[in-house]
């Protein structure tokens, strides 16, 4: 065997021979006068091979359902770490996820792969299982060898794991290409954000399940999550409240966010008590809803993460660790008021003091410049409908059990079984087995079960599973994004796209509707999430070409010198240091201070 020492030894001294061999023809064949001019030849002499400064800590912080004009907007009253990322780091200003499932799974899974879900196939939160004829998450593991696991004496319920994500995460790749010596963890109030970010295994993958820190049995247990699991559960907040943090005058908006469904036992003004049911005198299911959807979860995850980091001495170790936080609870305070709300303004506000206290950990125990931040979001969110109707503009709630009907009825006429539609969740319709493959050679069926769909009030287009299946090259930029959307087997057979800030609800006929609003659909408000990166190789600035969250991993990896199996996300080159970036500098034109090396 040729050891890899003497394969690089012996590739360098041909690269040498090689240059030499290049200068010397140049100066043969150059006319004597100008030969004369050039600048005097240098040989490039080899120097002994050092290897290039590896982040000692990658921390990836994902914030559910943040906007990227939240940045733009309340930025002026920020003054911690939010703060901190756009002032110290590099802002991309035009970044949207290019697909149409703008759902938590899957945008989390982008992050974490750098790949899109037509390659990694985290299609949605829940998708129609057609084999076995049932929904199922993007986590449920059916392998009865698989069990979520408790801290603190908890007995959670099902099995979740990353077995249905088709590439690996960045930080598993991470720890299987270099020596090994990565630990990876991460922290978040949902399965699907805590196990995506991680991978298929992981060091410690932590969520928060009725009232309870879990993991899986895939993933490590860790005690010092056990210690903090019992020393500062999520209940010890009962009886506390929500209380605005700024003066009144600093908020915009009305106080009463138009189209709000405040989670129950709160009203539509602050202050927000974390009291379970009226009279509760205990942490019942309701506290646990106020929690997840209050500030006070969002601390509780920062807290988690800085244990982290003492007892695992992450950033201290031989390799490069790495650490993830999903931070939930913008997304459950979205959903209840929406975006026009003092309640999301309010958290961001509350957010920027836990990462400014979470950096500072991280600067004391690491090191500053020796870990490299980033901060995105896996989908945006719009406006409730009752507010965006305010504007005068088209907007409402497109039905989908009505629209359900209409298509049941369509294909009535045709003699086709019934229910021939199967499931619809969100945008994906699937039909029945067998029903899809005979409407494709049924022509007046399909038109009239297309026409039916269209029919529905808020629906803009239909796509049929055949349009979509291998990324065709398209000039709709709606149709490519449910094409990037689309992995064959568990999307659906058709695809709903709504008009603009028409909203896709789901809701029972005659039943009201337990959120404000959602996502879930490849409008910009949906798309448009922040990209900012800050820390070891990050030249600061801001930056207005368009890139995607797929970015982000593949960015991680040139830092790390690891290779990714997709080519979805690019390297976000031009917020990396080059040599001699300290001195020329040259997005000094574009960024908005100077480059601080
Ligand atoms: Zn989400």
């Amino acid at each position: 065997m040729v050891s890899n020492s003497f394969l690089w030894k012996r590739t360098l001294s041909r690269r040498a021979t090689m240059a030499a061999a290049f200068f010397l023809a140049g100066a043969i064949s150059l006319p004597p006068r100008m030969a004369a001019q050039a600048p005097p030849l240098r040989v490039a002499v080899p120097k002994a091979a050092k290897a290039p400064a590896r982040p000692k800590l990658i921390v990836l912080l994902v914030v559910d359902q943040m906007r990227a004009d939240y940045v733009d907007k309340f930025l002026g009253q920020w003054t911690g770490g939010l703060r901190r990322l756009v002032e110290d780091g590099a802002w991309f200003r035009d970044a949207a996820y290019p697909y149409a499932a703008t759902e938590t799974c899957v945008g989390h899974a982008t992050i974490s792969t750098g790949a899109f879900p037509a390659t990694h196939g985290m299609v949605a939160n829940a998708w129609w299982d057609r084999k076995d004829q049932k929904m199922v998450t993007c986590t449920a593991d059916p392998d009865p060898k698989v069990k979520n696991v408790g801290y603190a004496g908890a007995t959670p319920q099902g099995a979740d794991t990353a077995w249905r994500m088709a590439v690996p995460s960045f930080a598993e790749e991470l720890k299987f290409q270099t020596s090994g010596a990565t630990r990876v963890v991460t922290f978040s109030l949902k399965a699907r954000v805590a196990i995506t970010m991680a991978g298929h295994k992981a060091d410690a993958a932590t969520w928060f399940d009725g009232g309870a820190w879990v993991t899986s049995s895939v993933y490590g247990t860790q005690p010092f999550i056990e210690e903090q699991a019992k020393s500062h559960p999520p209940k010890a907040d009962f009886g506390k409240t929500w209380a605005l943090s700024l003066p009144g005058k600093a908020y915009w908006y009305d106080e009463k966010a138009l189209g709000a469904v405040p989670p129950a036992g709160w009203e539509l003004t602050f202050p927000h008590p974390l009291r379970g049911k009226s009279g509760a005198g205990e942490p019942d299911p309701d506290f646990y809803t106020q929690w997840a959807s209050s500030p006070y979860a969002d601390t509780a995850l920062t807290e988690l993460a800085e244990k982290a980091i003492d007892s695992l001495n992450l950033g201290k170790a031989a390799g490069t660790d790495f650490l993830a936080i999903g931070y939930s609870s913008v997304d459950y305070v979205g959903h209840a008021f929406g975006p026009r709300s003092h309640e999301i303004q309010d958290i961001l506000v509350r957010l920027d003091r836990d990462l400014g206290n979470l950096f500072a950990h991280l600067d004391s125990k690491v090191g500053r410049g020796n870990y490299v931040v980033a901060l995105s979001a896996d989908h945006g969110v719009v406006p409730t409908p009752e507010d965006m109707q305010t504007t005068g503009a088209d907007a409402g709630l497109l039905r989908l059990p009505e629209l359900r009907e209409r298509m049941e009825k369509a294909l009535a006429a045709f003699k086709y079984p019934k229910p021939a539609v199967a499931s619809v969740s969100g945008s994906d319709i699937y039909f029945a087995p067998g029903v899809y493959d005979k409407l494709q050679h049924d022509h007046a069926a399909m038109q009239a079960v297309l026409n039916a769909a269209l029919d529905q009030p808020g629906v803009a287009a239909v796509y049929r599973a055949e349009e979509l299946q291998n990324r065709p090259a398209t000039q709709s930029p709606t149709l490519r994004a449910f094409a990037y959307s689309y992995f064959a087997g568990r999307s659906g057979d058709l695809f709903i796209l709504p008009k603009p800030y028409w909203f896709l609800d789901s809701t029972p006929v005659g039943k009201q509707r337990s959120y404000g609003t959602g996502h879930g659909v490849p409008y910009n408000y949906d798309q448009h999430v922040p990209v900012l990166l800050m820390g070891f190789g990050i030249l600061p600035g801001q930056y207005f070409h368009p890139v995607t969250p797929a970015d982000i991993a593949p960015t991680f990896a040139a830092l790390c010198g690891i290779t990714l199996s997709s080519r979805d996300g690019h390297i976000l080159s031009e917020a990396l240091k080059k040599p001699g970036a300290e001195r020329t500098a040259p997005q000094a034109a574009n960024a908005r201070g100077t480059a601080n090396p």
